[in-house]
């Protein structure tokens, strides 16, 4: 008997016919069609399927793929109740397969024409068996994962076989390893459930990776690293119908932000005679097919559906009725070592009931078609030729007639031809960029759309995609053959008032974003907060909370374990306790404002947990709260508190200038008077790059008017006109081209210290770092010792952004996270390799942050030693993606910026001495007004900065000796070059420089009046 009323379920019906927005109480409500129900809720998802396969030219097609499953481990650290996949060491003959079996299964499967190599394990066994330990010692391994990526290459090179990965929880940084390897991966989310995660005797009880909170993470680490993945929930393991509900709207939210959810798999619980769940009812068929019918409705049409085949027994038709459109792997070799006693039916078993449903049965790869046809960035260029030698070039799916035979994967040669715009760095100053984005604005950096709902939780209403989705993004709204599939919201239009680029709203509007643009969706713009400024693109909100590295105790820095500890305040926790501007609940401590200072009421209400970013001028408190803090920061400048260091941040006028005085104060105890900056040139050797942050308007895609690519001698030259004009240092940092090999960073180094030899090479940011670690499969510490030797001399400490990932999370697409930015920079340190210390501000992010970012800063330092500087980065926000897409604010106003420079120099007092502004983004008369507040370093004559001018910056590219000592001026400090450790050049180098006034040559060019 249904436990909903036929009335409930009708309605909902009637929406899913229609193609309204389901919710999830309504998806709850269909989960339980059965009978006439069930028919017309099948019939809906027919129609969405059919509509999504006629509009990538599939129409009446369901895929397939022929695969060989290799069970590389039955160890497995989890216990899953259901599991009999999982095993002891004791009952196998070895806790791994040989390579020589890896590859014997592989043969046998590429001679019976699959083109799949199902990896599939258990979740690092090593860290529960002590003998996968052992085998992995004694075979050279590492860990699992290196197992698994030796073994697929062998694989793609001795058979051809494309290998598709399942090898549990990864993380970030597993991915960045595995995906040069396999063009798909996989992991099941299975359920949202927390219960059977967190209760005792419940399927997922004492199983560390199946917290779904964990696997969401996975989930959402692959789309950022484009990894074209499987997933799916599992029925019929004592969650609730409302359960596999949210789970279903969980992967959906994952598949639209970040367009890499290839297929989603429902699969049905079977209970296994030797496990402790043997007890538990199947999951009846009827049930399966309407969660398949519900998923269906809820992925929209984009959204591949598979049913595995040997877990339906003869209900063939059942299934297609709801909605698959594909039949997963099946193996004409191996049996379902998940499923052991559950044969895969003979391939023309299938190919005939399909045929009976009316859809011709057809292969596929393990990577589907639409990502195929994509190729970068989803697919590795290692794997390009593997895949073209298996996949119609025209539909993506296997050739019929592809003959397997195995390939080099090997690293691409490419990577150092010189190619593309490589005037960029001059012309960026003269006829500028080609175009103000890059052409896959609207898919490299995730769904925008989808990023705003994130954003805004209280949204559940899914809204239409104003831009193209990545390959299987579902697009809710899309029309699918006269239904709007996957929900469109009910007229409610989301162009956000954030989608208003500057400018575009309309001037005098005083009041809230939503005022500024009439009509303009619901959401961010009506929960922008009063105090907007107009024309101001309403920002995201974002909590507070500090996360991976952000130490709690980094609140009293000196006693904290440097950036180990997670974060401390919970979104809407009070800052310190104190109450920060004296408001009581909801003081404002809001991060940021867009309206200039002054002109926003100080103590605006905002959200201590911060935050909408961008909304309102903060009010840091009272101005006794500033007074208290001002005073508290002259006696103990590294004792401040949380609440007193964002008050500090809100202070104007006089106690802004008391402030700075403070911090001058303090400049002068720690390094004196002088004024200092290198001679230095910046060589950005690629701006090719996926990793999509959304922040950054330097990198390109491949084939943009504006991609370049150096070659190895023009590096070396360009590095040679540096020494030939003075320069001490070359800064070299670039995108991350799919192309470099993980080596390349090594080639770059050598070819600047074999033509020039007295150079300082400060190169490489962290993100690159891990790049090369990744694809080289070293750890970070041996990568580092190879850079090294290499000629790398100091890195620089960028990539940092805000250390903190709610914020990076929203800045970024790919980018590391901050625990891994941490993890580089201390073992740089750690290697005897010194870093400077950076942070951009003034996005989406707000004081609090800036504050725990500069305190983190300071916790590390206290823990190596090893930053040179700290340098503030303001976001330059012109062309910066994440302000095209009005989700950005438009940088930090002068105010801020003249506080957190002051505010830097106090709380790193005692532990970093120099506090760098960067001329390119900040104007010359700002650098002056830090200077006065706690500045002491200038950074360099960059000879070519083309990062910050392709966002917008118009600072110029370089700046020359004379027009950095006429800033300084002023000031009336004296001004000094220094070396990148802030010695004395020697005379030779200090006359070369005043020979070129400390720019070379050929990159001074006549800047155009305009
Ligand atoms: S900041 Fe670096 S990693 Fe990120 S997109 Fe730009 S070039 Fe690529």
């Amino acid at each position: 008997m249904s436990l909903v009323s036929d009335s409930a379920l009708r309605r909902a019906l009637a929406r899913a016919r229609d193609g309204k927005a389901l919710d999830v109480t309504e998806v709850t409500v269909l989960l339980h069609a059965r009978g006439e129900h069930l028919d017309a809720l099948l019939e809906h998802a027919s129609r969405v399927r059919d509509a999504g396969l006629r509009a990538v030219g599939r129409e009446g097609i369901i895929t397939y793929s022929k695969k060989v499953f290799i069970p590389l481990t039955r160890l497995c650290r989890d216990r899953c109740g259901y599991c009999t996949f999982a095993t002891a060491p004791h009952k196998l003959p070895a806790p791994f397969l040989s390579p020589d079996e890896v590859l014997e299964i592989a043969r046998q499967g590429a001679a019976m024409g699959c083109k799949e190599a199902l990896f599939t394990l258990g979740d690092r066994p090593e860290d529960r068996w002590h003998q996968a330990r052992s085998w992995l010692d004694a075979h050279g391994y590492d860990d699992t994962l290196s197992y698994v990526r030796a073994m697929a290459i062998r694989v793609l090179e001795e058979t051809g076989l494309l290998p598709h990965l399942n090898p549990g929880v990864l993380t970030w940084r597993d991915l960045q390893r595995l995906k040069p390897v396999a063009p798909s991966m996989g992991m099941m989310l299975e359920t949202t459930s927390r219960r059977l995660f967190e209760e005792k005797g419940e399927a997922h009880y004492g199983s560390p990776d199946k917290d779904p909170a964990v696997r969401l993470r996975v989930l959402e680490d692959a789309g950022r690293t484009n990894v074209p993945f499987t997933t799916g929930i599992l029925i019929g393991i004592g969650e609730t119908v409302e359960d596999r509900a949210e789970s279903i709207f969980a992967i959906r939210r994952v598949a639209r932000e970040y367009g890499g959810i290839q297929e989603v798999i429902v699969q049905n619980f079977r209970a296994k005679p030797d496990t402790a769940m043997r007890g538990l009812p199947d999951a009846s068929l009827e049930e399966l097919a309407a969660t398949i019918a519900v998923a269906r409705l809820v992925l929209g049409p984009r959204v591949r559906i598979q049913a595995p085949p040997n877990l339906v027994d003869s209900e063939y038709a059942l299934m297609i009725r709801a909605g698959i459109d594909d039949w997963g792997g099946v193996s004409p070799l191996t049996p379902d070592h998940v499923n052991p006693e559950r044969p895969w039916p003979q391939i023309s078993l299938l190919e005939e009931r399909t045929a009976e449903s009316g859809f011709q049965l057809r292969e596929r790869l393990t990577i589907y078609p639409e990502y195929v046809l994509a190729g970068e960035p989803w697919l590795d260029p290692r794997l390009f030729a593997h895949v073209a030698a298996l996949a119609d070039p025209v539909t993506g799916l296997a050739r019929p007639d592809a003959e397997l035979r195995g390939l080099p994967w090997q690293e691409p040669d490419g990577g150092f031809a010189s190619a593309g715009r490589v005037d960029l760095h001059v012309e960026v100053d003269t006829s500028g960029r080609t175009h103000d984005r890059r052409d896959d604005f609207d898919h490299v950096y995730g769904d925008w759309t989808a990023l705003r709902d994130r954003l805004t939780p209280a949204s559940s209403t899914p809204t239409p995609s104003p831009t193209t989705p990545s390959p299987t993004a579902p697009s809710d709204g899309e029309a699918a053959g006269g239904v709007t599939a996957g929900g469109a919201s009910d007229g409610a239009s989301l162009t956000g008032a954030g989608a208003a680029s500057a400018g575009t709203a309309e001037p005098g509007a005083t009041g809230s974003a939503a005022s500024a643009s009439p009509g303009a969706g619901s959401d961010s713009a009506a929960r922008v907060a009063p105090g907007t400024a107009a024309g101001v693109p309403a920002a995201p909100a974002l909590g507070a909370r500090v996360v991976e590295g952000a130490a709690a105790d980094a609140a009293h820095p000196g006693t904290g374990s440097a950036g180990a500890a997670a974060g401390a305040a919970s979104a809407g926790a009070s800052v310190d306790g104190v109450a920060a501007g004296g408001a009581s609940g909801g003081a404002s401590l809001t991060g940021a404002g867009a309206a200039s200072g002054g002109t926003a009421e100080s103590g605006a209400t905002g959200s201590v947990a911060g935050a909408q970013s961008g909304a309102v001028r903060t009010g840091g408190g009272t101005p006794g709260d500033v007074r208290r803090a001002l005073r508290r920061a002259a006696a103990d400048p590294g004792g401040l508190s949380d609440a007193e260091a964002v008050a500090l941040l809100a202070a104007e006028g006089e106690a802004l200038d008391e402030l700075a005085a403070i911090a001058d104060d303090l400049r002068r105890q720690a390094v004196g008077d002088e004024v200092t900056y290198v001679v230095n040139r910046n060589i950005n050797f690629t701006n090719v790059c996926y990793t999509g942050c959304r922040f950054c308007a330097f990198a390109q895609r491949r084939t943009d008017a504006d991609a370049y690519t150096l070659s190895l001698d023009q590096v070396a030259d360009r590095a040679q006109e540096a020494w030939d004009a003075g320069a001490t240092e070359v800064c070299m940092q670039g995108g991350i081209h799919p192309d470099l090999p993980g080596t390349a960073y090594f080639d770059l180094a050598k070819a600047v210290k074999e033509r020039t030899p007295g150079m300082h090479v400060h190169a490489f940011s962290p993100m690159e770092v891990i790049n090369g670690a990744s694809r080289t499969d070293m750890s970070i510490q041996a990568w580092l010792e190879a850079a090294k030797e290499a000629g790398v001399d100091s890195l620089p400490g960028t990539a940092a952004e805000i250390l903190d990932d709610d914020v990076r999370w929203v800045l970024t697409k790919g980018k590391l996270p901050a625990k891994e930015w941490v993890e580089v920079i201390t073992t740089a340190h750690k290697v005897g390799i010194p870093t400077t210390s950076t942070m951009m501000y003034g996005h989406v992010d707000n004081h609090l942050h800036w504050v725990r970012h500069i305190k983190l800063i300071r916790s590390l330092q206290e823990r190596t030693g090893g930053f040179s500087e700290f340098v503030l980065l303001p976001f330059v926000h012109t062309s910066a993606p994440i302000y095209l897409a009005g989700i950005a604010r438009p940088g930090p106003t002068a105010q801020e910026n003249r506080a957190v420079h002051a505010l830097a120099r106090i709380l790193l007092h005692g532990a970093i001495k120099n506090i760098q502004c960067s001329w390119v983004k900040l104007r010359d008369d700002l650098c002056r007004q830090v200077l006065q507040g706690g500045v002491n370093d200038l950074g360099g004559t960059l000879m070519e900065e083309t990062i910050s001018r392709m966002a917008g910056s118009e600072n110029g590219s370089y700046k020359t000796i004379s027009e950095l000592r006429e800033m300084v001026e002023v000031t009336g400090r004296p001004v000094r070059q220094r070396t990148t450790e802030y010695g004395v050049p020697t005379d030779e180098r200090l006359a070369a420089s005043e020979a070129s006034d400390g720019v070379c040559k050929s990159v001074r060019r006549v800047l155009p009046m305009a």
